[in-house]
């Protein structure tokens, strides 16, 4: 592998950039820019200019964690970082630092930077640089419309690009009309957000995700389990196949699962990033996401006569008022209200989310001693 290669694995100018102006810094050659490509407890594989090799993170970062003291450069690798390594050809190399992110799932500030808080950063930022989002469901269910309106929402929020991938189109009888809704839906969060039918049997509409797969992009799987993530990806891998396979193990049920995070690189030459943590995107709080796309919905609140406003009969109701005069589209209103109920239902079920509270009212009480001892 050579310098070039690094840009198959997705680095733009940027992160070259990025990385050279690190490796300036220091007075020795051994380090190199290389890109996470699977995370296994503490042990990481990178892609580097001299290949593959195993990577953990150098002792200092586990140090700045417990200060809380959560820099941008000190942020936990995951799957798709870019990073800079100290090479060591008779052990693992160090992770030095993980270069700026494009984009990234969830967000380290909105989770706090507690002391012992390391391990839930880890997992709720599970991958980042990613330039495209495919929002996967199967046709021959019935679509929760309100779950892909989630999944849109954070995609939103992550900084990539969302296309809804819906999948088993051989099951329907008529998956258009079915996309049709799945557009509809998208209509009243956001602009062009592109559809696609795909049966990942027949091959049907695969030929249309290609301009999404160029070489040096990289594509995240985002959708429950069994909507052909891992079939797509197959699908994709061709010469890849095997690699794909080989990570992949019965459980005790005998099905097929991802036993770690990974990223590939398919025969396209687009990089996928296929992570157990994404299926399980009920565990955000989309609620920045949602705010971001229906701030015009937000926007009306301010305007309602009582602050505390239910929106529901109160006199003076901005929102009221603008369903009346037809300002504001019920369904709009409709969709903020289904999104909100099920981010709040959603995110009281989320461990973070207890441990976030707890650790706000322990910066409360801290606050408050230190209050108590100025009087
Ligand atoms: P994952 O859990 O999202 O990775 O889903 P899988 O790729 O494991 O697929 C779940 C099941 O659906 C498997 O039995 C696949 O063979 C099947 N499947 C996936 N894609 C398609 C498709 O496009 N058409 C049909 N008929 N079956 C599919
Ligand atoms: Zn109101």
């Amino acid at each position: 592998m050579s310098k070039n290669n690094l840009i198959n694995y997705g680095f733009s100018g940027k992160e070259l950039f990025a990385a050279e102006e690190y490796i300036n810094t220091k007075n020795e050659d051994a380090y190199f820019p290389a890109r996470i490509i699977e995370e296994r407890r503490e042990q990481y594989r990178v892609v580097w200019e001299g290949g593959e090799t195993t990577a953990i993170i150098k002792g200092s970062f586990y140090k700045t964690l417990e200060e809380g003291d959560m820099h941008e450069e000190t942020l936990y690798p995951v799957v798709g970082d870019f990073v800079v390594i100290k090479h060591n050809s008779s052990g693992p190399s160090l992770i030095e630092t993980v270069l700026p992110r494009r984009s990234q799932f969830s967000r380290v500030d909105f989770l706090g930077h507690a002391a012992g808080y390391a391990k839930n950063v880890k997992e709720q930022v599970n991958s980042a640089n990613f330039d495209y989002i495919f929002i996967m469901s199967s046709l021959n269910y019935d679509l929760n419309l309100n779950r892909l309106a989630r999944y849109l929402t954070a995609s939103l929020q992550s900084g990539a690009m969302p296309v809804f991938v819906l999948t088993k189109a051989d099951l329907v009888e008529d998956p258009e009309a079915r996309a049709a809704e799945v557009s509809r839906m998208i209509a009243g969060i956001s602009t062009n957000v592109p559809v696609f039918c795909i049966s990942n049997k027949t091959g049907y509409g695969l030929e249309e995700l290609k301009p999404f797969l160029e070489p040096g992009k990289t594509v995240v799987f985002l959708g429950s389990s069994g909507v052909g993530k891992s079939s797509l990806l197959n699908a994709l891998a061709d010469e890849y196949l095997m690699d794909v396979k080989a990570i992949r193990e019965d459980d005790s049920r005998g099905r097929h699962t991802t036993t770690y995070r990974q990223l590939f690189r398919i025969a396209s030459g687009a990089l996928v990033i296929d992570t157990p943590g994404m299926r399980e995107l009920g565990l955000w709080d989309a609620k920045e996401g949602i705010s971001l796309a229906f701030s015009d919905v937000e926007e009306l609140f301010t305007s309602c006569r009582f602050n505390d406003c239910s929106h529901t009969n109160e006199p003076g109701c901005a929102v009221l008022a603008a369903l009346e005069d037809g300002s504001l589209a019920p369904e709009k209103w409709e969709s903020y209200k289904a999104q909100m109920k099920e981010n709040a239902f959603v995110t009281s079920h989320s461990e973070y989310l207890r441990k976030k509270q707890a650790f706000q009212k322990s910066l409360a009480i801290h606050s408050k001693s230190r209050r108590n001892k100025h009087e």
